[in-house]
């Protein structure tokens, strides 16, 4: 897992000063504990952040990258939650982001169903795609990073470099797999320094 990989070599960008490089994270299953299939996080008490979480968002803040999370969430379009419900739980979200220093750059939903064939559900790169207009983000320097197989379809179709998050192994098609968010954090931070001594 993690093991050094060279098409994860980050290439540092001169050409692109004005645009930043972001994680795009998926939430459920990434950021806090996915629940079962058809049930969807209501409130901030089925809320549960995963373990090294904001020790993972603040190594990828401390290396320059902005942080946006692209979430699916077809609760609202089936009516088993309301957008309501959901802005309260991102509010508990960010709040405990905000205690450990931390700030997302951008938090973009779908709430759509999947027969609604909207252009912003995963793997479709609707959300990617504005937040990368919305924040001047450069794609090519940038990750997304999601435990299903949407997310890194989303990825590639949005043309970012796809990370997935996976304990097992699978049959699945990402730019590289880790077990956990702090895993590739680490990785990178390595790869980041790494290149910086070659620089010198
Ligand atoms: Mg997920
Ligand atoms: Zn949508």
């Amino acid at each position: 897992m993690g093991v050094t990989d060279e098409r994860l070599i980050l290439v540092p960008s001169t050409s692109k000063q004005n645009h930043r490089k972001a994680i795009f994270l998926d939430r459920d299953g990434v950021i806090n504990r996915k629940l079962p299939e058809d049930y969807y996080v209501r409130n901030s008490s089925e809320f549960d952040l995963l373990p090294n979480v904001l020790d993972a968002l603040a190594i990828f803040r401390d290396l320059g990258f902005a942080i946006v999370v692209v979430t699916n969430q077809r609760g609202i379009g089936r009516g088993i939650m309301t957008e309501k419900d959901l802005s309260q739980v991102h509010d508990f979200m960010k709040s405990l982001l905000r205690d450990a220093g931390l700030e997302l750059a951008g938090l973009y939903y779908c709430p759509h169903d999947k027969i609604d064939d909207c252009d912003c559900r995963k793997p479709a790169p609707g959300m990617i795609l504005s937040a990368a207009k919305d924040l001047n983000i450069d794609l090519s320097s940038s990750f997304m990073v999601g435990d299903s197989v949407a997310d890194i379809e989303a990825g590639k179709n949005a043309g970012v470099r796809s990370v997935r998050i996976c304990q097992t192994l699978a049959d699945y098609d990402s730019y590289e797999v880790f077990p956990s968010l702090i895993d590739f954090a680490r990785f990178l931070q390595n790869e980041v320094s790494c290149s910086s001594k070659k620089l010198i």
